[in-house]
């Protein structure tokens, strides 16, 4: 058992004021392996109030080399407790071992590495102006950052946020999801060995409510989002009302085009970390597959062979390659579509249903939709789960426009033996990021989706500048 039952705010545990202590139960077996704090508003706003003191203090007026040095101490101390976070997601989500010991045991020190590095030796940025004057142009922190996020990835998806937050000089409120509640406590034990200032970092697990809160939160200078377009929208409402700066990072429906000339052993190679990654629960999985007409049958038959194969199993153990849903509602839901997809006709290939003849553990089987229709609403709707569409085109216009007619635009992937093809395809698909023979997020580059999947983008240089708030000094000729 796992006792977190105290929150972390201004640099000490304390326990929920308004907020309850609640079970965590593990995606696999259905026990319970913890018991963890959840915030109440009341919590909220003591966080809130930590985190404005924080960078009112010695955090706020350290110099850019030495806020790198802190943050790179704080990512030894992440990079320490790798192992056992790692794990301690797959409990809580049901993410396969191997990709948990990426994403979240090693990518948030990478992050924290990546943003330190950015603002080492930054100089100061002083403008010619056009009429012989000069500008000062100071980057300073936009303030106390709130970050909200989903169980999907967790501790990638807090890193995204607090690596350049801590970067710009921000003292931030971090709102985990009570699925995942267990694992965010691992940034706090690392801000503490580290010793980072208290109040720089708070930690308040909790639900809707807690999120709310934070994002209405008059001392709270920027929200930054992961999670539903729903939720999204919600809070992208209301920072705009009060005039918040917000990033959204939403949902997806993303295409993966097979060209006629596909290498398709490529494909189905990469198929489990492209299209089922972390059994389906991933934003930018490729899950409507759009194969030519001219191969249609041999296409649908290999992804059914390659599907029908992957290995189902405890999330802990190496070889497993699909693991549970993260809670029994996710599980009914995505048996909910798999319901709704032969319903509207689709031709189901592989899967289905439950695995195995025990009931405990939240899982469903890789599935395969053929014969989909791209207006039907397995087609449409983001499941969220290991189920797969695979839609015929005619030509690569049709391919395009089958690609483009989504609510969403996140992310996607082409196929082709031909790479520049496949390069110059891609930028006729409307979507924040595109893999050619390939797709992964580079901390170096900029990640975010257009249209329903969000607003503003995380990662590379372009992820830092959300929590800087600019000060131009102007200056007379010199
Ligand atoms: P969710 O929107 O239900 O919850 C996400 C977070 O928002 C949680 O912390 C939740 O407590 C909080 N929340 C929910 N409603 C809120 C509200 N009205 N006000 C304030 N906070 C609120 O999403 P989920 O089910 O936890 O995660 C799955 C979703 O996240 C999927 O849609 C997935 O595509 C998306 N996602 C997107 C990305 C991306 O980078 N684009 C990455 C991972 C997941």
């Amino acid at each position: 058992m796992i006792e977190r039952s105290e929150l972390f705010i201004n640099g000490e545990w304390t326990r929920p004021v308004d907020g309850e202590v609640t079970d965590v139960v593990e995606a696999a077996t259905e026990d319970v392996i913890g018991r963890v704090a959840l915030a109440g508003p009341a919590d909220v706003d003591r966080a809130v109030a930590a985190a404005e003191e924080a960078g009112r203090g010695e955090w706020g007026s350290l110099s850019d080399n030495d806020r790198a040095d802190r943050i790179e101490a704080f990512a030894d101390s992440v990079k320490s407790r790798a192992k056992q976070t790692a794990e301690l997601v797959s409990r809580q989500n049901g993410m396969p071992i191997k990709l948990s010991t990426g994403a979240n045991g090693h990518l948030p020190a990478i992050l924290l590495n990546y943003y330190a590095g950015l603002i080492r030796d930054r100089q100061d940025d002083v403008r010619p102006g056009v009429g012989g004057t000069r500008t000062l142009v100071r980057a300073m922190p936009i303030g106390v950052v709130g970050t909200i996020t989903p169980w999907n990835y967790p501790q990638a998806l807090a890193a995204m946020k607090l690596a350049p937050a801590l970067a710009a000089g921000c003292s931030i409120v971090l709102k985990p999801p009570p699925e995942t509640a267990l694992d965010a406590f691992t940034f706090a034990e690392a801000a503490l060995e580290a010793n980072l200032p208290a109040g720089v970092i708070n930690i308040v697990p909790g639900g809707r409510e807690a999120g709310a809160r934070l994002a209405a939160h008059p001392g709270v200078a920027k929200i930054a989002f992961t999670g539903s377009t729903a939720a999204g929208r919600a809070i992208g409402a209301e920072c705009g009302r009060l005039l918040k700066p917000v990033t959204l990072e939403l949902g997806g429906k993303s295409a993966a085009i097979l060209t006629e000339d596909v290498d398709l052993q490529q494909y189905l190679t990469a198929l489990p970390r492209v299209s089922l990654p972390n059994s389906g629960q991933t934003c930018h999985s490729s899950t409507r597959i759009l194969a030519p007409r001219s191969r249609y049958g041999e296409i649908v038959d290999a992804i059914t062979d390659t599907v029908s194969g992957l290995r189902i199993g405890n999330p802990l153990e190496r070889e497993t390659q699909i693991g549970p849903m993260v809670s029994a509602a996710q599980r009914e839901r995505v048996l909910d579509y798999i319901a709704i997809g032969k319903g509207e006709g689709a031709r189901l290939t592989t899967g289905g249903s439950r695995p195995f003849d025990s009931d405990r553990g939240w899982f469903v089987e890789p599935t395969v939709f053929a014969d989909v229709d791209n207006t039907m609403r397995i087609a449409r709707e983001e499941i969220f789960g290991p189920v797969l569409c695979v839609i015929p085109y005619s030509d690569e216009d049709e391919a395009v426009a089958i690609a483009n007619d989504s609510d969403y635009g996140l992310a996607g992937t082409i196929w082709t033996a031909d790479e520049q093809h496949g390069v110059e395809l891609s930028r006729r698909i409307h979507t924040g990021s595109i893999g050619v023979n390939h797709y992964g997020l580079d901390p170096a580059a900029p990640f975010g989706g257009v249209k329903a999947s969000g607003y503003g983008r995380e990662l590379g240089p372009e992820g830092l500048a959300p929590y800087i708030s600019t000060q131009s000094v102007y200056l007379p000729a010199g």
